[in-house]
């Protein structure tokens, strides 16, 4: 088995997911008491979140490209960078390692490609939904990606980092998200990506019937469990 980088805490409450679903794939692949080969460097979201919000990613690429090198000296032989906001900086970190950085995007565009589907909602954080970093990677499997309106943007933002980053998981707040997806469908989206870590803790896959939802955290963990198990 090939030992897991997880290069998280951006939030801890999507990081605890990844280290659970690895463990519980491990388990079901080779049964008894086995469990995934993890190393875990685990930041603080305070720092990074302030980076965010100021635009000093040159910073926060640093700070995360050194984390993925203390990774790699720790035995890691594949880095999963935990949260799809920060893939802005993806390269930043891929460029200062020699081991391979699972791309978040690359996984979720797998899974719709796979699910037959052309045209996806992305729900995320402001910066994933707006910017190009997270887009124009799915793009580039020729993927069509909708987003929602202002408003419906800032609502989702709010719930990421008002609620579910801080361990809150509110009813309301997944009536609400799911509303925003129903709004995308309308608009052509023939699935949801869930395109930011924490996401499905309020939604699971069945949560809209019919429509497909890509949950990411679970999308990324079975690329690393394939990169692990070597399937
Ligand atoms: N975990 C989130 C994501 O997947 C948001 C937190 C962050 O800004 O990293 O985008």
């Amino acid at each position: 088995m090939r030992k897991i980088g997880l290069l998280g805490g951006m939030s801890w409450e999507s990081t605890a997911e990844y280290y659970r679903l690895l463990n519980e794939g491990v388990r079901d692949a080779l049964g008894g008491l086995h469990s995934a080969q993890i190393v875990l460097a685990s930041v603080d979201f305070a720092e990074v979140e302030g980076m965010q919000v100021e635009g000093r990613w040159e910073d926060a690429g640093a700070l995360l490209a050194a984390e993925a090198r203390g990774l790699e000296s720790a035995g890691a032989e594949v880095v999963l960078l935990c949260t799809n906001t920060m893939h802005k900086v993806a390269d930043d970190v891929a460029s200062a390692v020699s081991i391979p950085l699972l791309h978040l995007a690359d996984a979720t565009a797998d899974a719709v490609t796979t699910a037959g589907l052309s045209t996806v909602g992305l729900l995320g954080t402001a910066f994933t939904m707006e910017q190009d970093f997270y887009r124009g990677r799915l793009d580039s499997h020729g993927l069509k990606v909708l987003i929602p309106d202002a408003a419906d943007r800032a609502l989702v933002h709010g719930i990421i980092y008002d609620e579910l980053c801080m361990g809150r998981v509110e009813d309301a707040s997944r009536d609400a998200l799911l509303a925003v997806a129903r709004r995308l469908v309308v608009r052509g989206a023939q699935g949801i990506v869930l395109g930011c870590t924490e996401l499905e803790l309020l939604a699971t896959p069945g949560s809209l019937g019919e429509i497909p939802l890509f949950p990411t955290t679970r999308l990324h963990v079975e690329a690393a469990l394939r990169f692990a198990l070597e399937l």
